[in-house]
């Protein structure tokens, strides 16, 4: 292991017992939030007034880029501080190596109490996530039940409990995940659009255009009717800090482990692709009395980890490998462009400036530049245009691979009768039965019709080819070769 991680554990001892007091830190992570949700209003009423007032006081990094669109890299990326081809964690069996350490553990190591809430098997401890919290609270509602109040209430009663003590406390809110069907009244909030016969998007997302515009209106609609609910139980946790008396003691950050698609680019859902609607992700840290602002640079959303060690008070440099994210709006911290990657069914990189974009599909080794301050939408390739930035975008790309590769983060594969277990209960569930029906009017894809329906991995996802090993390297270098 390299000195990266060597150093764990050493360096953690001159923040042990020196401060008299320390804040608590409470991580809240919600599935599935779009860049674009917080602070919308559709016909006078907002989607997130919670998370809006809580904006207000708090460091929002308008442009943080997520470094996996589903919830397992992306979140192992924040729990470790590496990106997801680096911690390797992208696939339903691969598990974190036991020699990378975790943010949980650097807080445990500090004297914090650790505790997590998370909702579903994408999450599970196996992963590697459970390491170093003293609660790992593992529950698995599925796509069609209702986990907020659960899950909320848990932590209210934790902040309770602990309320005397240094905590970290992570819950991942869950209920924007699809399937779209929030409670009433929200379920009538923003409708719109017109009902789609079937409504599994864990079926539909493997397709291009499942649905018709129209359809996908509709899933938007109750998709932000579930934004809304969610945003009440976020609201509850601010509200029992406040009332615990533990405001002036508590930093809050606020993200989400990746967006979500409603046709912008032909596609549902997220997982097999890198569009900005699912990699452009909120990112808000509120750290008591001090200052609020924007911050329009890029970050990644692995370097929330390191930050929130910082403002702890606990040495977060030598954890992970991303950059500090800047503290303050005008304060200075290096800049470096973000890698995210799938490699589950669709294969693709991107790298991400504050300005411009760089993707590239690995399979075919096709590519695509975007200028976002022109183009946020992603419609308009500039690659044939602006020769020279698609060079140094490339270059940089090359670079950050280099650079990853070079860290020598060791690779884990779950256990086999773990990965078995998973698949297992998905068949009990009737995820597989569930594959087998189809119906629903022409423009409606079946499973059945996507995958065989033998073929269904432990996240109840269709199975596809793996990616080339070191697609992305070779990519580089044969376009390089181009004249
Ligand atoms: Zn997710």
């Amino acid at each position: 292991m390299r000195a990266l991680f060597a150093v764990l554990g050493l360096a953690l001892l001159p923040a042990v017992g020196c401060t008299p007091s320390r804040p608590s830190v409470v991580l809240i992570s919600i599935d599935s939030l779009r860049a674009d949700v917080p602070g919308t209003q559709i016909a006078g009423r907002p989607l997130t007034p919670a998370i809006d007032e809580f904006s207000r006081g708090a460091l929002v990094y308008s442009r943080a880029i997520s470094a996996a669109p589903w919830t397992t890299p992306a979140m192992m990326s924040v729990m470790t501080g590496l990106a997801a081809e680096v911690h390797g964690v992208e696939e339903h069996d691969r598990a974190l190596a036991s020699s990378v350490p975790t943010l949980a553990e650097r807080f445990r190591d500090a004297g914090y109490r650790t505790a997590a809430f998370t909702p579903a098997v994408t999450l599970r401890a196996e992963y590697g996530f459970a390491r170093g919290f003293e609660v790992y609270d593992q529950d698995n509602f599925g796509h069609n039940r209702l986990s907020s109040p659960t899950l909320v209430g848990k932590v209210l009663a934790r902040l309770e409990e602990w309320k005397d003590e240094p905590f970290f406390i992570w819950v991942h809110l869950w209920d924007p995940h699809y399937n779209y069907i929030p409670p009433a009244p929200w379920n009538g909030y923003f409708r719109a659009g017109r009902q789609p016969p079937r409504q599994d998007v864990q079926c539909l997302k493997w397709v291009e255009n499942p649905v018709s515009r129209e359809q996908a209106l509709w899933f938007m609609g109750q998709y932000r009717g579930e934004v809304a609910y969610t945003d009440r139980y976020f609201g509850q946790i601010l509200e029992q800090i406040e009332q615990l008396g533990l405001a002036e003691q508590t930093v809050v950050a606020v993200m989400a482990d990746h967006g979500e698609a409603f046709l912008e680019h032909g596609w549902l859902g997220h997982t097999n692709r890198l569009d900005e609607t699912l990699i452009h992700v909120p990112l808000m840290i509120r750290r008591p009395g001090k200052e609020a602002g924007h911050i329009d640079r890029v970050v990644s959303t692995a370097g929330v980890g390191r930050r929130l060690l910082e403002v702890a008070g606990i040495d977060g440099a030598t954890f992970g490998d991303l950059p500090a994210l800047p503290a303050s709006p005008d304060g200075t911290a290096e800049e470096r462009a973000i890698v995210s990657r799938t490699i589950r069914r669709g294969c693709w990189t991107a790298l991400s400036t504050t300005r411009y974009k760089y993707l590239i599909e690995h399979r075919r080794c096709r590519e695509w530049l975007f200028d976002l301050q022109q183009d946020p939408g992603e419609a308009t390739d500039i690659s044939a245009a602006q020769p020279e930035r698609l060079l140094e975008m490339r270059h940089a790309l090359a670079e950050e691979l280099r650079r990853e590769r070079a860290l020598g983060v060791a690779r884990a594969m779950l256990p086999r009768e773990i990965v078995e277990q998973a698949e297992a209960r998905l068949r009990s569930i009737g995820y597989v039965g569930g594959a087998q029906t189809g119906g629903g009017d022409a423009k409606t894809v079946t499973c059945a019709r996507i995958a065989d329906p033998g073929k269904v991995d432990a996240f109840g996802d269709t199975a596809a080819e793996p990616c080339p090993e070191d697609a992305v390297s070779r990519c580089l270098e044969s376009v390089e070769k181009q004249p």
